[in-house]
């Protein structure tokens, strides 16, 4: 019985001081949320300990998750025995879903759909497709009468893509967004998400991979395992930064806080997600060292899981989101200013639920630092 306990996988560690990726065993027992890291090269175990501090759930186990060991990103590889991946491979399914140009301005409410449908969004990415590009994500369609409507459209405008995760998720997000047509969708199956957001046959706000092989060859598409990522869709002008913070993604309110954005008028011009190296979370934090006290609790608390990055645009980008973003204490927020994201969706002063740029000269920078450098 002790046995079924634990999942075992595969996993990397790039290791920074020496420039070298080490492999390991990793063995997760899921009562004490207890890991060990065995090495392959040396034979020895490696690590052993229950992680009171920031326990690893059985949702973050999945292959090509990052997981954050006590200041370490290890990356699951592979399954590590039969079992794990009889037990897992099924409850931890990939899609690939792609809001569709004419729901971008509904990508809170739709992010939000995907959260309360129990996936996880492991990927995420605005990015805009040429002609080209279109139609070889859609080669199946070839000769179809419909396929200029649809490269037209898909070209028109940015879309998301989405790494989706969860049991049976290709299937169970087919059924989420429901018929290719939105008009059958209101009649057959009216929360889908083509039935709320979608206008026609052509304009169907958003895509589900059909199958196993094509989710994996359209995940591949979006998010390529390796060779250059496909660009984002920063403007760099008149844009700030918005940092949906790890904390708040992994408690699912990532949707509402973006619908809070666009609502309030804000065009939101580049999403994606990332997992932030300690080098590179010290980097970015590097004007608050020393300067406030929180610096290290911020630093592990942008480590800790993937984070959302926004480029936001408004007239005065900076300062009117700073005022929408709020005080920095949740529970000052709470008081003064109800209604800023901070006093919505923060619990304490380095889990405040978003990242927003002090000085107004540092908006563009800090855009620059995650659209520029992190997402080459
Ligand atoms: P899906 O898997 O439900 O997205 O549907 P398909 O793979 O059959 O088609 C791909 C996309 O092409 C759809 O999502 C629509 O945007 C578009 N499309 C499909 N069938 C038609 C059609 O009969 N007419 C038009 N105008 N567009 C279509
Ligand atoms: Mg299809």
């Amino acid at each position: 019985m002790a046995d079924q306990d634990r999942f075992c996988f595969l996993v990397e560690w790039y290791e920074e001081q020496a420039a070298r990726i080490r492999q390991f065993l990793f063995t997760y027992y899921v009562s004490t949320k207890g890991i060990e890291m065995y090495c392959i090269k040396t034979r020895k175990t490696y690590l052993k300990t229950s992680l009171k501090d920031s326990p690893i759930e059985l949702t973050d186990l999945y292959i090509g998750s990052t997981l954050n060991i006590l200041g370490r990103q290890i990356v699951i590889k592979d399954y590590g025995d039969v079992y794990t991946r009889n037990r897992l491979s099924s409850k931890k399914e990939k899609t690939l879903g792609v809001v569709k140009p004419d729901a971008v301005n509904k990508a809170g409410q739709i992010l939000d759909n995907i959260y309360r449908n129990g996936f996880q969004i492991s990927q995420m990415k605005m990015c805009r497709l040429d002609r080209n590009e279109a139609f070889e994500f859609y080669q199946e369609h070839k000769g179809k009468p419909f396929l200029d409507a649809l490269l037209n459209y898909v070209t028109s405008g940015p879309v998301i893509a989405l790494e989706l995760v969860g049991e049976n998720a290709i299937q169970r997000w087919r059924d989420a967004i429901g018929p290719t047509d939105p008009t059958v969708a209101r009649s057959e199956a009216p929360n889908s998400i083509r039935s709320q957001y979608g206008t026609d046959k052509t304009m169907n706000a958003c895509h589900g991979s059909d199958s196993p092989s094509s989710s994996a060859r359209e995940l591949e598409f979006f998010f390529p395992s390796s060779g250059p990522t496909r660009r984002n869709t920063a403007v760099f002008q008149d844009s700030t930064c918005c940092i949906i913070k790890p904390h708040a993604v992994k408690s699912g309110v990532a949707g509402k806080v973006i619908s809070g954005i666009t609502d309030a008028g804000f065009d939101v011009t580049a999403i994606e997600m990332f997992h932030m190296q300690k080098a590179n979370a010290e980097e970015f934090y590097e004007v608050y060292k020393g300067v406030v006290q929180e610096y290290n609790g911020m630093v592990a608390e942008l480590t800790s899981g993937p984070c959302i990055a926004l480029e936001v645009r408004a007239q005065d980008a900076a300062k009117t989101f700073r005022e929408m973003a709020g005080p920095a204490d949740p529970e000052i927020a709470r008081h003064l200013r109800p209604r800023t994201l901070r006093a919505l969706f923060g619990t304490d002063k380095v889990r405040n639920a978003v990242h927003c740029t002090d000085l107004p000269e540092d908006g563009l920078l800090e855009v620059e630092y995650f659209f520029k450098i992190l997402g080459r």
